[in-house]
């Protein structure tokens, strides 16, 4: 089987080929310029490639409502020339089959339960770290929606230590204070300069852990995820895993809680691919609910 996915950032479109196991066979890179050319693009690659199912991992906010007059486009971004853009409706034009559409974050944690680190459990939390914070969250295969979709990191995360966040909306959510400009703002470097032993990363760890207390408290997740720029930091995992096991304190007795090895919150199966394999399984699960 070929599935054509498309993993659209705010900085660079990839589109690539993968079979039905998550192997890829082709994949391409473009820098996201404007719409016309971007998705232009993107139209070249599903005419060469003719696949059996589409899948677009989008930015956001987008409209995932088939009801709405919206449906599959790009919403409010303040990307310059990208609010309100059909993105869905112009591959489209070029293409008949089955068509998954979904958020980068979705997409990336079906992505990881399909072919990933969370093949052998029902339900899995991705979050990315990277210059934004989101959230996906898949069960049996099932991306999350609701109203539009989960704005994970947007959510009120409790901390006495800082209050410098970034969000132009919330000032001090969780995005604002813990995405790599909120770090980058408040040490005044760039995160990856950032020593190993830097107090920034205990300080961090928490505000991850706290969030991910508060995420595991909702969703119940059975694997936690995390990628993105940032957890390249990976004395963080550690650290996130400790302030997790603290805040919850015992409550929530399931061993992956009460053990907390390093299997529970871990780093991403699909590594720098999981964004277009994650798009890919957005095909995939298009194709079998035709
Ligand atoms: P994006 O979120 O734009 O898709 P990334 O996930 O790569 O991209 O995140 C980029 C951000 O992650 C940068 O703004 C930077 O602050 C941070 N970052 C990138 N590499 C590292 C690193 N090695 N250590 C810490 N932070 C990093
Ligand atoms: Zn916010």
């Amino acid at each position: 089987m070929k599935l054509c996915g498309i993993e659209a950032g705010g900085t660079k479109f990839v589109c690539g080929i993968s079979d039905e196991n998550g192997k890829l066979s082709e994949q391409i890179s473009f820098p996201t310029t404007s719409p016309e050319e971007t998705l232009k693009q993107c139209q070249a690659f599903i005419l060469k490639h003719q696949p059996d199912a589409l899948g677009i991992a989008s930015f956001g906010p987008i409209d995932l409502n088939v009801n709405s007059p919206h449906y599959g486009y790009i919403t409010t971004t303040p990307k310059p020339n990208w609010a309100y853009v059909n993105i869905l409706g112009s591959m489209r034009e070029v293409y008949a089959g089955p068509i998954g559409f979904d958020t980068d974050v979705n997409g990336a944690a079906l992505g990881e339960s399909l072919w990933g680190k969370a093949q052998d459990v029902d339900s899995c939390l991705y979050i990315t770290i990277g210059t934004g914070i989101g959230g996906g969250f898949v069960s049996n295969n099932q991306c999350l929606h609701g109203l539009v979709h989960p704005e994970m990191g947007h959510m009120h995360v409790a901390t006495l230590s800082v209050s410098d966040g970034v969000c132009p909306y919330h000032h001090n959510c969780w995005e604002g204070l813990a995405s790599g400009p909120a770090l980058e703002k408040r040490w005044g470097m760039k995160a990856s300069e950032l020593s190993v032993d830097h107090p920034a990363w205990k300080e961090e760890a928490r505000l991850i852990g706290e969030a991910l207390s508060t995420l595991i408290c909702v969703l119940s997740p059975e694997r936690i995820l995390l990628g993105g720029g940032v957890m390249h930091q990976t004395q963080l995992f550690p650290m996130i895993r400790l302030v997790v096991k603290e805040r919850l304190n015992g409550y929530i007795a399931h061993p992956s809680i009460l053990t907390m090895d390093e299997h529970y919150i871990t780093a991403p199966g699909l590594g720098d691919e999981a964004g277009l394999l994650g798009a890919c399984a957005l095909g995939l699960n298009a194709y079998n609910q035709r």
